[in-house]
């Protein structure tokens, strides 16, 4: 089944809104085994996405639009995507009654206007919206469909997965599934060397990407049923695992923060945070985890020495003689937010985000990492070698997602291999 994706909305050609519908819909698309052939962006203009919609049915035979469906003026593509099809709209009463609920739950009186998002083109399969008023449909005329949903993302995807996908199920004779490896700090040399012959493989296909210190490998596999796809996958997410060890952290999850907030959950573990360039960032992301209160409960901003030295009890002399930016500094800081939190472990970042340097002859992108349980420590010195003018989100990024990925080592490594804290910090 050739498809493709017309986006309606002067917004999205301003630059105003980033199309976001765009990577959900190929991406799903892609999985359900339909080739995307095109995408295409058009303005509230009937008579230029008449001209799309035209030339789209000559070469696809399935068109999917979102946007356009809502009541106002501009809001034409229903209309138009009828017209095309030479289908007069008629009220879809079921839809109208929809309507109308949606306004009274809320009590608020429905604008005469939003009637018009009830007239559907004649025969069309109807989708209801449960997000929203305008219900989106698909139309047919000589073996070429049009689909058409509503702009907003959050009405669009429930749509799309409610009652788009049950609708193309029966023009796809195969499935894709994939699955994502994610790594962290493996490079991508290395990468290449352990996992080389396996990104050459044809059915499962093995794709590596890359993104702020990260890796992932995605294995994809077409095959009639979904059980028979799962097993050709299976095997090599196996292989991938045993090659790449422990930069591998998760399958198939959303980052290094749901990974830590699992792990830490796994082995009955709180964390807390002293954080310097990241300003709270690591706290946000463990945060972004549903449940994470279980296992997190402070987090410290320590930004400036003064609070460096009367939250955390990092000693001044250490300041003077190293800076902030040490790897003493950062073994006191997680040291202090330990003993003041109560937390199991603790993670400190103390870095320089740049872009500009803090005074020192220290590079921009150095940071230090260290991670501890009150007696034993783990430390990471880290140079992003990142110091362009843009860099400060990057660093601040990286930085964040090592210092994740330093408590999951901290976790995962063998108690025999660690020294002691309070000697390390005296030693200075
Ligand atoms: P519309 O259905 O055209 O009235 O669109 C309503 C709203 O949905 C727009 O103002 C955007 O905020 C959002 N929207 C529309 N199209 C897209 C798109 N392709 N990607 C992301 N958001 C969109
Ligand atoms: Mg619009």
């Amino acid at each position: 089944m050739k498809c493709e994706l017309v986006f309606v909305g002067t917004e999205l050609l301003l630059g105003d809104i980033l199309n976001t519908n765009a990577q959900y819909l190929s991406k799903r698309l892609a999985a359900l085994g339909f080739d995307v052939l095109f995408q295409c962006v058009v303005g509230d203009n009937p008579e230029r996405l008449k001209a799309v919609l035209e030339e789209g049915l000559e070469r696809s035979d399935i068109i999917i639009t979102t946007g356009g469906l809502g009541p106002t003026k501009d809001d034409l593509t229903k209309e138009v995507c009828a017209e095309v099809f030479s289908l007069p709209l008629e009220m879809h009463e079921e839809s109208l009654c929809r309507i109308h609920d949606y306004f009274k739950e809320k009590n608020i009186s429905m604008p005469k206007s939003n009637e018009k998002q009830a007239l559907m083109p004649k025969g069309s399969v109807v989708f209801k919206n449960t997000n929203g008023t305008a219900p989106g449909c698909a139309m047919e005329k000589d073996g070429k469909r049009i689909i058409i949903l509503p702009g907003p993302p959050r009405e669009m995807c429930e749509m799309f997965e409610n009652c788009v996908l049950p609708y193309l199920s029966r023009f796809s004779d195969h499935v894709i599934i994939s699955h994502s490896v994610r790594t962290f700090g493996i490079g991508e040399s290395m990468m290449a060397e352990r996992a080389g012959d396996l990104l050459d493989m044809q059915n499962p296909t093995v794709a590596p990407y890359a993104k702020s210190g990260e890796a992932l490998l995605r294995v994809t596999a077409k095959a009639t049923t979904a059980q028979e796809a799962e097993k050709l996958i299976a095997p090599v997410v196996e292989e991938i695992k045993n090659r790449l060890g422990s930069f591998v952290y998760g399958v198939d999850c959303s980052g290094p923060e749901e990974n830590i907030v699992a792990l830490l959950k796994e082995k009955g573990l709180t964390l807390a945070t002293a954080e310097s360039c990241t300003g709270g960032l690591i706290g946000k992301r463990i945060t972004d985890i549903s449940g994470a209160s279980s296992v997190f409960g402070c987090g410290i901003i320590s930004y400036s020495n003064e609070v460096k030295k009367s939250v955390l009890g990092v000693k001044e002399e250490l300041l003077e003689k190293y800076g902030a930016v040490s790897e003493a500094v950062a073994a006191s800081m997680a040291l202090g937010a330990v003993k003041c939190s109560g937390a199991d472990l603790a993670v400190s970042v103390t870095g320089i985000a740049g872009p500009n340097s803090d005074g020192t002859d220290k590079p921009v992108g150095l940071v230090y990492i260290a991670v501890t349980d009150g007696s034993s420590f783990r430390i990471k010195k880290l140079l992003t070698g990142h110091s362009e003018k843009s860099c400060r989100e990057y660093n601040r990024t990286v930085s964040a997602s090592t210092a994740l990925n330093e408590v999951r080592l901290f976790i995962l490594e063998s108690e025999n291999n660690r020294k002691d804290i309070n000697a390390f910090i005296n030693s200075f």
